[in-house]
C-alpha cells in the first residue's frame, strides 16, 4: 500500500484479524475493524470497531462506507472437527458473509477488495498421499474440495472474479495454508492443530498420554503468522488479481508437529491415536513457485521459531487461568 489507507479489516475479532490490525496501525494506517465480537485476548488497535453481524448486507454496507481497501477475513470456521461437522450453517454464514461484503464493497466504491481463501479449496482426488505433490494454484479445477468449507470458498473465489469483471471491483485472492500463532483460538472446538496439540502438550505431565486424531501420518505445512500478514499486506499492494498460495513448503507430519511442540515444552509424552476421529486430507503443501514469482518473496520463518513463541503463549494462558499439568496423567480430549 503506497502512502497512508483507510482500511477495514472484517473478522477483526478473529486471530489474523486482529495480527493484521495491529501492523496496519503500525504502519499509519486509519483502521476499522468489524466482527460479531472484540478480540478475546487484547483490544484492539483499530481506529473504529464496529460488532455487528455481515450475513447483513446494511451491516457490510455501514462496514464498507468511506474506507479504501477491504481485507474480508470474516468467516464461520474451525479446525477439521468443526468444519466436518457443520457443513451447512458453515456454507450459508460463508457464502451471505462474502456475497454481502462483494456487493457492499461495489455499492460504496472500494478501490481494493481482499478475500481470504483456502487450501481447502483443492482437491481431495490431490491429496491422497502425505508425501504430496505440493498444491499449485492451477490444481484447483477440476473441482473436489473440502465439502462445506472448501466448496463455499471456492465458489467465494469465483464471485470475486465475476464482480471484477462484472463491475470493475479490483479483487484479490488469497489461499492460506495452516496458519499459527499467538493470540489465536487454542480450546473450544474451533482450534486449529498447532493450538491443539500445545494446549494438549501444555495440559499433559511429563510421560503422560497426548491423544492424536488419526494414525498422525497425516502431512501439512505451517506458517506463522506474521508471516501471513506480510504476505496479506503484499497481495493487496500488487496487481495479481488471479488465486494465490500463502504458505510455507515445510511439510511435516501430525506427529511430528507433537514432537516439535514436546521438545519446545521439555516433555515426553505417549501418543494414543484415535483412527475414529477425523484428519482430513491425507497430505497437504502448499507449492509457492507463482507466490514468489508474483510477489517476489515467500514466508521464511521456520516451524521451529514460530511452534515456540506459540507454546509458550498458549502455556502462559493456561497458567493464567490456573491450568497445569496434573500430576496423574490424565487422557486429554480434544
Ligand atoms: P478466526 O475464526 O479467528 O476469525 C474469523 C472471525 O470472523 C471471527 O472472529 C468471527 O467472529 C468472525 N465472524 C464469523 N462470522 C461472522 C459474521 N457473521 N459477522 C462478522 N464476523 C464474523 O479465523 P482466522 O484464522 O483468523 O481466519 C481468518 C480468515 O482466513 C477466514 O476467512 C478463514 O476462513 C481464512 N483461513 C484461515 C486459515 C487458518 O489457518 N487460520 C486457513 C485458511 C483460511
Amino acid at each position: 500500500m503506497k502512502g497512508k489507507s483507510r482500511v477495514l479489516v472484517t473478522g477483526a475479532g478473529g486471530f489474523i484479524g486482529h495480527h493484521l490490525v495491529k501492523r496496519l496501525k503500525h504502519d499509519g494506517h486509519w483502521v476499522r475493524g468489524v466482527d460479531l465480537k472484540k478480540p478475546e485476548y487484547e483490544a484492539s488497535p483499530a481506529d473504529e470497531f464496529q460488532v455487528a453481524d455481515l450475513r447483513e448486507l446494511p451491516n457490510c454496507v455501514a462496514a464498507t462506507q468511506a474506507v479504501d481497501h477491504v481485507y474480508n477475513l470474516a468467516a464461520d470456521m474451525g479446525g477439521i472437527g468443526y468444519i466436518t461437522a457443520n457443513h451447512a450453517d458453515i456454507s450459508r454464514n460463508n457464502i451471505l458473509i462474502n456475497a454481502h461484503m462483494l456487493e457492499a464493497s461495489r455499492l460504496n466504491g472500494v478501490e481494493r477488495f481482499l478475500f481470504s481463501s483456502s487450501a481447502c479449496i483443492y482437491p481431495q482426488y490431490k491429496q491422497l498421499d502425505p508425501n504430496v505433490t505440493p498444491l499449485k494454484e492451477s490444481d484447483a479445477i477440476p473441482a473436489d474440495p473440502e465439502p462445506g468449507y472448501g466448496w463455499e470458498k471456492l465458489f467465494a473465489e469465483e464471485l470475486c472474479r465475476y464482480y471484477k469483471r462484472d463491475h470493475k471491483l479490483e479483487t484479490r485472492i488469497v489461499r492460506f495454508h495452516n496458519v499459527y500463532g499467538p493470540l489465536g483460538t487454542y480450546e473450544g472446538g474451533k482450534e486449529k492443530a498447532p493450538a491443539a496439540i500445545s494446549r494438549k502438550v501444555a495440559l499433559a505431565p511429563d510421560g503422560g498420554p497426548i491423544e492424536v486424531w488419526g494414525d498422525g501420518e497425516q502431512t501439512r505445512s505451517f506458517m506463522f503468522v506474521d508471516d501471513c500478514v506480510e504476505g496479506l499486506l503484499r497481495l493487496m499492494a500488487s496487481d495479481y488479481s488471479e488465486p494465490l498460495n500463502l504458505g510455507t513448503d515445510e511439510l511435516v507430519t501430525i506427529n511430528q508437529l507433537i514432537d516439535m511442540v514436546s521438545a519446545v515444552a521439555g516433555k515426553k509424552l505417549r501418543k494414543q491415536h484415535d483412527l475414529s476421529k477425523p484428519q482430513g486430507v491425507r497430505g497437504r503443501n502448499s507449492d509457492n513457485t507463482l507466490l514468489n514469482r508474483v510477489l517476489g518473496w515467500e514466508p521464511a520463518i521456520p516451524l521451529q521459531q514460530g511452534l515456540q513463541v506459540t507454546y509458550v503463549w498458549i502455556e502462559e494462558e493456561l497458567r493464567k487461568a490456573n491450568r497445569t499439568p496434573t500430576s496423574v496423567a490424565v487422557p486429554v480430549t480434544r
